[in-house]
């Protein structure tokens, strides 16, 4: 497929801390902080003006969709625009406790791992071709994510060292630093389960979309990503190997014998090298695997042509990474890419204050990398100080958390900005739109890449005509900013 869907979905971490007094457990504190949400929605599950999904499931982990992206730099301005939004929760709930008298602070973290050890993620939505087969898409693309996280890990600090696999211990308990966060917390390689056996690939088989012609990838093996470069690359290199597995490229066969165990000693080997044992007995390390897959990429882009512009910059970064790994000198990637970023941070406080990777002070440092707050995030303060490399000017992540990409949530927005104004109560989701008055109209959007829709649009109009007079769109009284 030439044009591809895209979306993230991201799980928050959240915690309150109140030096000295009563601290919110995380629950008490998601509560407060979608107070704002359900007084607007309803609910603390809505679709907001820019097409994207808030909701606050069972559990503390509050969650942000973002709307369906046709291009990278949608999907990077409406995956950090998804950032502000919760910020913005975050201290309208701060001033809300401030005002009950309740002392201290929440926090919200874009991370993979809270201090209990729970793993929480980053979902990764691709739209496919149904014709595709599958089971062999699958079958290629796991090794490919195994040893992605070299590109697009997120890096973290183990204090005592590599956690143990099962009841395999895997390392001497020397403190240490992986490629991923969320590689320690994968059970399986492809299975419809998301929380009993944490796979690679959900295999649930839900569209959102026409069934006949689509599927909808869903990939749960990934880090959360800080760094706006290390978001396009993750979706950027993986689109470009859907590309080529659905145009039926013969690949050589890289079944790994076990993927789960292999993604953990990638994830633990900063080296690369580590000898993956595949299923055919050869063993081959990560970043052959990956110069594999990119040579084959290219060769792939040389013959069809890059099918967008942005193919150029995936596969110099893409090479460059890999080179960087395989010198041992991140200095090439130290802005771009999330691992080698906080990396370079964490060397910097170790080697100025005499500390290693045991020091408590490291492991809150990776913490603080991930908080959300603009004024405290480390992340944010290096892409602040010109650190962190951007994808998309500031401008536009403000705007994504606004209005809506080119897509069918473009339809969705215009459709929540009418029905809020008109005080109407819906019903919407991925594919429809419903009002729920005495007709109770409901339009269905199968067509994600549709920006009109005639019949919503109609519906739309209709919704403006009745809404009291002076009633612009909505998007002022939205929940968040
Ligand atoms: P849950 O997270 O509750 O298990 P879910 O996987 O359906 O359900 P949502 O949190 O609702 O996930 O998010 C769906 C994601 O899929 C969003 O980011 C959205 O933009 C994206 N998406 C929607 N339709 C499509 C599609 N047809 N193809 C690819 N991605 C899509
Ligand atoms: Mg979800
Ligand atoms: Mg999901």
């Amino acid at each position: 497929m030439d044009r591809r869907i895209y979306g993230i979905e991201t799980e928050f971490g959240i915690a309150h801390s109140a030096p000295g007094a009563r601290q919110l457990s995380p629950e008490e504190a998601a509560r407060t902080l979608f107070r704002p949400v359900v007084a607007w929605g309803r609910s603390s599950n809505v679709f907001l003006p820019n097409g994207g999904r808030l909701y606050l499931d069972v559990g503390s982990h509050p969650e942000y969709a973002t709307a369906e992206c046709a291009s990278l730099e949608d999907l990077v301005a409406q995956d950090k625009a998804g950032e502000l939004l919760v910020d913005d929760l975050r201290r309208q709930a701060q001033d809300t406790l401030a005002a009950d008298g309740v002392p201290g602070q929440i926090y919200l973290f874009k991370n993979n791992v809270d201090s209990r050890g729970n793993s929480f993620g980053s979902h990764e939505n691709y739209l496919i071709a149904r014709r595709t087969e599958f089971a062999r898409l699958v079958q290629i693309l796991i090794p490919f994510l195994v040893t992605r996280q070299l590109l697009v890990g997120a890096g973290k600090v183990h204090p005592a060292g590599p956690e143990d696999f099962g009841a395999v211990p895997v390392g001497s308990g020397a403190p240490s630093y992986s490629f991923s966060q969320r590689a320690d917390h994968i059970w399986e390689g492809s299975s419809s389960a998301t929380t009993r056996s944490r796979p690679l690939i959900n295999t649930r088989d839900e569209p959102h979309a026409d069934a006949q012609h689509y599927r909808r990838l869903h990939v749960i093996v990934g880090d959360s990503t800080m760094s706006q470069t290390t978001t396009a690359l993750r979706a950027g290199t993986t689109d470009l190997m859907l590309r080529m597995i659905e145009a039926g490229q013969i690949l050589p066969d890289r079944t790994m014998a076990d993927p789960v165990r292999s993604l953990r000693e990638v994830s633990h080997d900063l080296t690369g090298t580590h000898p993956v044992l595949l299923a055919d007995g050869a063993r081959r390390s990560a970043l052959d695997l990956q110069r594999e897959h990119l040579e084959a990429v290219r060769a792939f882009v040389d013959r069809e042509g890059a099918h967008h512009d942005r193919v150029p910059w995936v596969l110099e970064l893409w090479e460059r990474t890999l080179d960087a790994v395989a010198r041992q000198d991140a200095s090439a990637i130290d802005t771009e890419i999330d691992w080698a970023i906080k990396k370079k941070l964490l060397d910097g406080y170790a080697a100025r204050d005499g500390l290693d990777l045991s020091a408590p002070r490291l492991a809150q440092l990776d913490l603080a990398y991930h908080d959300t707050a603009p004024e405290r995030g480390l992340f944010n303060l290096l892409q602040r100080r010109g650190q962190a490399a951007t994808f998309v000017p500031d401008e536009r992540v403000e705007e994504a958390a606004r209005t809506p990409p080119a897509t069918r949530a473009a339809v969705r927005g215009r459709f929540i900005d009418a029905v809020v104004a008109s005080g109407h109560h819906y019903t919407v989701d991925w594919v429809h739109l419903k009002v729920n008055d005495r007709t109770q109209r409901t339009v269905l959007c199968k067509d994600p890449f549709a920006t009109e829709h005639p019949e919503a649009d109609a519906l739309v109009a209709g919704l403006r005509a009745a809404a009291p007079a002076g009633d612009g769109p909505a998007h002022g009284d939205a929940p968040v900013i």
